[in-house]
């Protein structure tokens, strides 16, 4: 599993704070970041995340509201807004990722309650 995989995963369980999982991505180069938002945001499809998703993990997220990722990512269609994101201006990546990742960690939290059970077969899920 890949270090980016790893630690995004570990903030969706609570084994690993957002804000150490922040300060990992800040030391990262613009273009690493990119790589790793476009991870998220494949993530979150995989989890299934919903515009409902996006407006918990904006609270949880230590962003403002009104930063251009928080206003993106409570609008539909979620999947076009989440490229959108990936997009934005360098300037915005570390906003990026706190967002998308709270924003995984809902949708994560969902699934592995409601699907996976404590049961899974999913390498993400089974990291200890
Ligand atoms: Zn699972």
């Amino acid at each position: 599993m890949k270090e980016s995989e790893r630690i995004v995963n570990e903030i969706a369980q609570g084994l690993s704070q957002l804000d150490e999982g922040a300060s990992w991505f800040s030391t990262l180069e613009p273009a690493q970041q990119k790589a790793v938002l476009r991870e998220v945001v494949s993530h979150s499809m995989q989890a299934h995340a919903t515009v409902e998703d996006g407006r918990e993990g904006v609270a949880r997220s230590g962003v403002k509201p009104t930063a251009n990722p928080a206003v993106m990512i409570v609008r539909e269609p979620l999947p076009d807004r989440m490229a959108k994101i990936i997009n934005l201006p360098d300037s915005e990546n570390v906003k990026a990722f706190r967002v998308l990742v709270s924003t995984f960690s809902v949708a994560d939290t969902r699934r592995r309650e409601l699907e996976c059970r404590g049961s899974c077969s999913h390498a993400w899920h089974n990291l200890t």
